[in-house]
């Protein structure tokens, strides 16, 4: 497969949902407001939409894989209702101190590590020199850098306030005012 489709990388919970700290009810589901229009302006511009999240819940044994995979289907599925389908979705289930031994290993996906998109590059085709991310840490950002993306940009929603002071100085990062004002810089940036 010819790796050159162009993706915007969006971090789950804190950027496109609230964040329910360890979420594992698909009822708790909630996107921020502007999020779905979001989505599908960029959908409508040719990006694929991939979501990429850390849920050291699982090693924590605060949940399982299969209450992450729930949310998951929920999400894709208020996602695709509302006319914004989500190409694809991964996460991390690991923390290396956590309690759960099978998911306490050093591994290589959870964010700033960029396993996920490595993963997602081989799987969808992507050109991630000419992809970008979206996310409320650092560890997304640093995640993009680490991918060899084109640029990251740090939401306020989430931890975004809290974290904008570990993203200054990076390069390719850009710490914005909203999801939508991330969502036509990289519109903008794209058409260059
Ligand atoms: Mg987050
Ligand atoms: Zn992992």
């Amino acid at each position: 497969m010819e790796a050159n489709k162009k993706a915007v990388f969006f971090d789950r919970d804190g950027t496109l949902i609230e964040d329910k700290h360890y979420l594992k009810d698909p009822e708790q589901v909630v996107f921020f407001d502007d999020a779905i229009e979001c989505l599908r302006s960029l959908k409508k511009s040719g990006f694929l939409i991939v979501v990429v999240s850390n849920q050291s819940g699982v090693a924590r044994g605060m949940m399982t894989e299969q209450d992450v995979c729930r949310v998951n289907a929920r999400f894709c599925s208020m996602a695709k209702e509302a006319g914004a389908s989500v190409d694809a979705v991964y996460y991390c289930p690991h923390l290396e101190t956590g309690s759960v031994a099978e998911y306490a290993i050093d591994c290589s996906c959870r964010k700033p590590k960029p396993g996920m998109a490595e993963q997602a590059a081989k799987d969808l085709g992507l050109d991630l020199s000419s992809s970008y991310m979206v996310g409320d840490k650092a560890a997304d950002v640093l995640f993009a850098v680490n991918s060899g993306m084109k640029k990251a940009f740090l939401v306020p929603t989430g931890y975004g306030l809290r974290e904008k002071e570990k993203t200054k100085g990076i390069d390719k990062a850009e710490a914005v005012a909203s999801l939508r004002e991330a969502v036509l810089k990289i519109l903008e940036d794209a058409s260059l």
